[in-house]
Parts: C-alpha cells; sequence; structure tokens
C-alpha cells in the first residue's frame, strides 16, 4: 500500500482531488469527513492540512505527498520533489503600505519588522542579502500587520495580487515563486514494490498535466496542400495522414497540437482549404 498525504481543505483541495480522479485514482471516502480514503489498486489517500505534507512525508508516517513548494521549503524538511503539479501557482511576495518610503527592495534596513507567516523562509532571504531585520511570526492575516504597527513590511502569499490592494500595500518584491509538487522520501525509493507504485503515480499523474496542455485535432485536407498542412499541425512525431475512400482529393489528417494556440491552428487550417474539422480533449499523453 502506497500512502499519499493529500491536503485536506483550502486552494490545494479541490484541485489535488480533479487531477487524482482524472489520473484514474478516484478518491473513495466514507464520507466527507473521512481522514483516509482509498484510491484504487494499492493507494490510500490520508488527508491533512496542506503545512503538514513535508513532515508527515520526511518522517515516513505517509509514503508522498501533495502540497505547496512554499510549505515544503518552510518545513526545512530534506524531500524529494517528484513532480510539478502546477496548481496552486502563487508567489510569496515582500510588501509595503502604498504610502511608507519602502518602494524598493534596498529600503528595507538593520531592525525593519517583517511579518510572515513563513518565518523560516523570510529570515533566510534577508540573511542571504546581509539585511538584519526582525521578523515577526504571524499565524495569519499578515496584510493588518503594517497597518496596527506591528510590522513595517510583509511577506505573504500573492495570486492576483487583489488582497494587497485592498490593503493598501504595495508589491515590493518576490522572495519564491510556488507551485504544488508530488514529493517523496528515498527511504520510499528504496523499497522496490513502493518504488514502483510511486512510478505509476508519477506516471498517471504526468500524463494527465502533459494532456491537458494538448488537443488532438482531426481535418480533412486538400493532399495538394499536405507539406503546408504539416507546418501548421507538425503533431509529435509529425502528423497522421489517412486517405479517405471516396476518390476526392482530400486527405484526413491527424495530430496533437498545443491548447494554448488550437485557434490560430484552426485559422491556418481552414486557409489551407481543411474542411469537417474536430477538436477534442485529451485524457493522457505519454510522449
Ligand atoms: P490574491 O488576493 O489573489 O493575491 O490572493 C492572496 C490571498 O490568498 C492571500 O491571503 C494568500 O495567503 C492566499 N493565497 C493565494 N494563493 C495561494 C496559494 N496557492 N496557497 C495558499 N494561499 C494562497
Amino acid at each position: 500500500m502506497l500512502r499519499i498525504a493529500l491536503p485536506n481543505k483550502g486552494r490545494l483541495s479541490q484541485e489535488a482531488r480533479e487531477l487524482f480522479t482524472d489520473a484514474g485514482l478516484e478518491i473513495r471516502a466514507a464520507g466527507p469527513r473521512a481522514l483516509t480514503a482509498s484510491l484504487g489498486g494499492e493507494f490510500q489517500a490520508l488527508f491533512v492540512r496542506a503545512q503538514d505534507i513535508p513532515e508527515f512525508v520526511a518522517d515516513g508516517a505517509a509514503d508522498a505527498g501533495v502540497t505547496g513548494f512554499d510549505l515544503i521549503q518552510e518545513s526545512g524538511r530534506a524531500v524529494d520533489m517528484l513532480a510539478d503539479l502546477e496548481f496552486g501557482r502563487c508567489r510569496l511576495a515582500i510588501a509595503a503600505k502604498e504610502d511608507s518610503g519602502v518602494v524598493a527592495l534596498e529600503d528595507i534596513g538593520a531592525g525593519m519588522r517583517v511579518a510572515t507567516v513563513f518565518p523560516r523562509i523570510t529570515r533566510q532571504f534577508f540573511a542571504e542579502r546581509g539585511a538584519e531585520v526582525e521578523v515577526v511570526p504571524v499565524s495569519g492575516a499578515a496584510e493588518i500587520a503594517p497597518h496596527i504597527g506591528i510590522a513595517d513590511v510583509i511577506v505573504d502569499l500573492v495570486s492576483t495580487g487583489s488582497t494587497l490592494r485592498v490593503n493598501g500595500l504595495r508589491e515590493i518584491a518576490t522572495v519564491l515563486e510556488s507551485t504544488s509538487r508530488l514529493i517523496s522520501t528515498p527511504a520510499v525509493r528504496a523499497d522496490a514494490v513502493r518504488a514502483r507504485a510511486l512510478d505509476e503515480l508519477v506516471g498517471a499523474l504526468s500524463s494527465v498535466l502533459a494532456a491537458r496542455g494538448k488537443r488532438y485535432v482531426m481535418a480533412n485536407v486538400p493532399r495538394s496542400r499536405l507539406e503546408e498542412v504539416k507546418r501548421v499541425v507538425p503533431g509529435l512525431n509529425g502528423p497522421t495522414v489517412i486517405d479517405i475512400m471516396n476518390g476526392g482529393e482530400h486527405v484526413a489528417v491527424h495530430s496533437v497540437v498545443n491548447a494554448a494556440t488550437i485557434y490560430r491552428t484552426i485559422a491556418d487550417l481552414k486557409a489551407l482549404g481543411a474542411e469537417g474539422i474536430l477538436v477534442t480533449r485529451i485524457e493522457r499523453l505519454m510522449p
């Protein structure tokens, strides 16, 4: 059995569930408050707080885990990062009051107080820059700290930046960029049975992530324009070209393309005389 620690609530929890479900590891919990659940096969989920997951994995209470890079760094625990799961994207940033004189990193000097939920990362960041600040650890709502006089600046997570703006704070510098990661330890790797299960897990999650950014496009194109069509839809190893048995001048072309530029691809295919264009999602992609 491979025990995988997953976030029980918060921003990372829903997206972790979706990714696992898409990868065929559907969470079968006895109820909404169950602390464990079967993921099918040899996988079991343990639901814990995202900030506790590095600890659980490092101590061997779980064989693997999903949590944010920010929380992994803050834990200070040595774990292996096996895959970047791409969701939960945010940055840990330094911010100061709009009306303060602090507009750049250089304005933060000795004796200034920095409120944060991430004291370890913050201490290290300023120590590396030789700035002798006083770190004020808080357990949440750091953005209030400069307004009530307990800190001059804050180090906090930012996604869209709207929380900082609403609280009259200006973003000054980025300390760290974060996304969610799949983590484990060398001890799990050393066990052949669990190592194989871990490889299966990495493969399943990675193939879903790879597929999310791609689409499968099919179109009937004039045989005479094939060379140009190949340049529009190069695919993984070149497009698949299939004869259409109607004696016509068209051939069917199938290819994997980037989802982000699919509108351009469709327009380019149309310009080359393509007909019957179909675009579908891909469930998994193993290049
Ligand atoms: P935003 O207003 O979109 O910049 O979001 C900032 C607020 O959301 C802050 O209170 C952060 O603590 C929280 N936040 C943003 N992104 C994340 C994340 N990936 N994980 C946890 N908290 C986050």
